[in-house]
């Protein structure tokens, strides 16, 4: 089972493979979802791949908008474009455009996106016989389902194990379309669902009752966010062929924490199979990032009003970012940072395999070598310590777990 991260940009896929990912998954320029995520341009989609197989790892690329037929002018040749960069998957959402891919004779294997709401077996086997390599299940799947059409499948299926949720049917929602114009099909989504709501009755428009659940609104749609942490093991045993975690526009902190724990936890479900326990310590580091709270999603029976994130929209955040080793030497490390901190302060390091550690801060020297007392987002620093620090690992504070 490959644990595939996102890349909303070139150095989130460095972080990425980094913290252990087997493969990534990035949209172009064009035809993508997630409009305000960097993407990549043809150069960087060339280069990205490159460098994943060099290093043994897989990159697939977002192709899953909606469009219309005036928008499928053109995708003929990007397809084929992406094609030559020996992608090692194509994520498609609509039949119009899978359509073209085929006959377009293309060498890089056709995935299904989670957009496409393949629900049952029988979905699943349409698209493998229609030429699908994998296919991407909508969220909305219980878990005896899911082992029925794991044995039953006749491609590769992939779920998605970690993230945000919509609580329409895996994001096929018109409420950002009829909020302000912005289509969650065309990757423009500015998450409606979130926003907090009052009632009008028809004839009184003029009339805002609130329904207040706390003193900011109410929050009828908001969904909390998939975790499958504790279900690593089940999902390995079903013979799942990729976990999938959500979120190109999260940050740096999120992918980087997100996709080490879920590597230590498919090795761990490796070995384990259906043994498998999730450690406190990853639970704990997933509590400590952004979320809305955690459910399973519809694995384990048809999600409830518990799956709905009422109370509070704001999203659960006690560890932060402060900054991004960008080098290292045997006694000093330089980083670029992200938020202020001063020195004296004691900081968590959190490096690629789950390792933990602290430093205090005696010293920061900024690109003049000249010593300030705090630092400035943006700026880099450097930092003396006799710890070995690896390049990519990232300067957080941890609220709840250090203190
Ligand atoms: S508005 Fe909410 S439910 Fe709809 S696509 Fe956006 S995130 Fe999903």
């Amino acid at each position: 089972m490959e644990l595939l991260a996102p890349a909303g940009n070139y150095y989130k896929m460095l972080a990425a493979i980094k913290f252990g990912a087997d493969a990534v998954y990035f949209s172009g320029k064009q035809y993508g979802l997630r409009a305000s995520a960097g993407n990549f341009s043809m150069d960087e989609m060339e280069q990205a791949l490159k460098y994943l197989h060099s290093e043994g790892k897989k990159g697939y690329v977002t192709v899953n908008i909606f469009p219309t037929t005036e928008e499928l002018e053109g995708i003929e040749k990007y397809l084929k474009d992406v094609d030559k960069l020996n992608p090692d998957g194509l994520i498609i959402s609509d039949p119009g455009i899978f359509h073209i891919a085929k006959e377009s004779n293309l060498k890089t294997p056709l995935s299904i996106s989670t957009q496409a709401n393949t629900t049952n077996v029988s979905a699943v086997n349409f698209w493998a016989a229609q030429g699908a390599d994998r296919v991407i299940m909508a969220r909305e799947i219980f878990k005896e389902d899911l082992i029925n059409i794991c044995k039953k499948a006749k491609c590769e299926v992939e779920v998605f194990v970690h993230g945000a949720i919509c609580i329409s049917m895996s994001g096929r929602c018109l409420i950002s379309s009829y909020m302000n114009g912005k289509d969650a099909n065309h990757g423009e989504c500015t998450q409606p669902c979130r926003w907090n709501y009052h009632l009008v009755e028809n004839t009184r428009r003029d009339r805002i009752f609130e329904i207040e659940e706390d003193e900011r609104g109410t929050y009828l749609y908001n969904s909390k966010d998939l975790s499958m942490i504790e279900k690593i093991g089940e999902l390995y045993d079903m013979g799942i062929a990729s976990a999938k975690v959500e979120g190109r526009m999260k940050s740096m902190m999120y992918l980087s924490i997100v996709t080490s724990v879920y590597r230590a936890a498919i090795d761990r479900a490796k070995e384990m199979g259906l043994d498998y326990v999730a450690e406190k310590r990853w639970i704990d580091l997933l509590a400590a990032i952004s979320n809305r709270g955690y459910i399973t999603g519809f694995y384990d029976g048809k999600a409830d009003d518990e799956a709905i994130n009422e109370d509070n929209a704001l999203l659960n955040n006690s560890a932060s970012f402060l900054a991004t080793v960008e080098s290292s030497t045997d006694d000093e490390i330089t980083i670029l940072a992200r938020a202020k901190f001063s020195v004296g302060d004691s900081i968590d390091i959190f490096s690629p395999e789950l390792k933990e550690s602290k430093i205090k801060i005696d010293a920061l020297v900024n690109v003049d070598g000249n010593l300030e007392d705090n630092t400035r987002p943006n700026y880099r620093y450097k930092i003396k310590t006799d710890k070995k620090i690896e390049d990519g690992s990232l300067l957080l504070k941890f609220k709840e777990l250090s203190e």
